[in-house]
């Protein structure tokens, strides 16, 4: 049912870049299979998924939404999906994304941008807006996601979807494809609570092939996500940022979040408000680790290992580099590796790249101060709804802003989810709640989530 869904509306929307049919049915008739021999499976053997196509695949193409990577297909599969096939989750497709997950409106893919179901003049997020519209759209009960800096969790609350970014080093970055190291972290992508939970179970957990994997135990999400949907946060204290409350945020969206304080206060919570001085800081220091990471991580695509290479027969190694960076990279992925070879060179790395490592860590310590008085923070979780296809494209800084109130969880390595919040009175259109927690609290996301969806 879901192929026949994506077959018939993906020429609208393009949330997928390569569909696998046999492969899913594929694995699919595995789980009948078992099921008919008695065998025992997972809670969701059999329900299909769409894939954030940045996770490599063995048998479909993983390109990142790049020309540098088109038709490459990888000799091995990520943990991720190593450990999604051992559930029996039948993989759909890889979905659109931005280039190497850099950008928010899914518009710096190489094909073309995915289109918002709610509105298909509209941006779905980015840089997941594939996984997201998939969800939206009803062509994947499940989907899978990458936050480096919101890429999850803006597209989800633009979409009316919910996601989640994991703590850092809780789910396996073993064939991720690399966009900032200390920043990403894969997760899972539903349209309920309760859904994602089951799913964040099947991906999270330890993999001695990621250095940055840690040996804690799984927070026990799924229990979380049940006990919140009966509806009671008692004895939870819920902060509300000050810094992420501002009248430079749409109207409407601060509407829908002050709606929300006041149904979680009504659930029982008890609200209180913190401040985190230094987040207004987050989008420079993000905007200097991210590129730094970045110009590092993709000097890989040197057309000897991977994908596209441009060679006239009469080219020098060197020549054949620059030639198929050129062609193969688009204009955002250009413009973060200047910025991130520039922060990093040794005249300005102490007064860029370090300096932004130092307002990395006061934010840190602006979240475990705030954590003293509260056990989950809230916010939007974007200042925007989801704007027009095309009215960002020409203006980085508009775009680098919808990340606001994102990036800060990412710097510090905690964890956040976004929950539908309603649709804006401004437009109509879909709005997020932001819940945030500390390392290793992801249970505390579901069930504050789980209560107020
Ligand atoms: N929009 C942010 C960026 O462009 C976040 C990206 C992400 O989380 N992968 O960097």
């Amino acid at each position: 049912a879901h192929l026949s869904r994506i077959a018939a509306t993906d020429s609208e929307y393009n949330a997928f870049l390569y569909v696998g049919r046999e492969q899913a049915l594929a694995a699919a008739a595995d789980v009948d299979k078992a099921l008919a021999n008695g065998e025992p499976v997972s809670a969701l053997a059999g329900v299909p998924l769409a894939l954030k196509d940045v996770f490599t695949t063995t048998d479909m193409p993983t390109t990142c939404g790049s020309k540098i990577l088109e038709g490459w297909v990888s000799p091995y599969d990520a943990t991720v999906t190593s450990r999604l096939r051992a559930a029996g989750i039948p993989v759909l497709g890889k979905t659109n994304m931005d280039e190497f997950a850099m950008g928010s409106s899914t518009e710096n893919s190489a094909y073309g941008p995915t289109k918002n179901p709610w509105d298909t003049t509209r941006i779905p997020g980015g840089s997941g807006g594939g996984s997201a519209a998939a969800l939206a759209s009803f062509q994947a009960p499940l989907a899978i996601g990458t936050d480096t800096g919101g890429s999850i969790r803006q597209p989800a609350a633009v979409t009316a979807t919910v996601g989640t970014k994991p703590t850092y080093g809780t789910v396996s970055r073993y064939g991720l494809v690399a966009c900032a190291s200390s920043l990403d972290q894969g997760g899972p992508c539903g349209r309920t609570v309760l859904d994602t939970a089951l799913l964040h179970e099947v991906i999270a957990g330890h993999d001695p092939r990621d250095s940055t994997s840690l040996g804690a135990p799984v927070p026990p999400v799924v229990a979380a996500a049940r006990e919140g949907a009966r509806g009671d946060l008692k004895g939870v204290r819920v902060g509300v940022v000050k810094e992420l409350h501002s009248d430079s945020y749409q109207p409407g969206v601060i509407a829908s979040f002050d709606a929300a304080v006041a149904v979680l206060t009504d659930l029982g919570a008890e609200v209180v408000e913190v401040s985190c001085p230094h987040f207004e800081y987050a989008l420079a220091a993000y905007y200097l680790i991210l590129p730094s990471e970045v110009s590092s991580n993709l000097a890989r695509f040197d057309a000897m290992r991977y994908g596209l290479r441009v060679d006239d027969g009469n080219m020098s190694a060197e020549e054949v580099m620059a030639a198929t960076r050129a062609a193969g990279f688009g204009p955002e992925v250009k413009r973060r590796i200047m910025i991130g070879t520039y922060a990093l060179s040794a005249g300005y790395y102490d007064a860029y790249y370090g300096q932004a490592l130092k307002v990395r860590t006061l934010i840190a310590r602006d979240f475990d101060k705030a954590y003293e008085q509260a056990d989950v923070l809230i916010s939007p979780t974007s200042p925007f709804t989801p704007w027009k296809l095309g009215e960002k494209v020409d203006d980085p800084l508009a775009m680098y802003l919808s990340d606001l109130c994102t990036l800060p969880t990412n710097l510090a390595g905690h964890c956040a989810m976004s929950v539908p919040s309603g649709l804006s009175a401004d437009d109509g259109l879909p709005v997020g709640l932001q819940i945030m927690a500390p390392a290793l609290a992801d249970d505390r996301l579901y069930r504050v989530g789980a209560a107020y969806e």
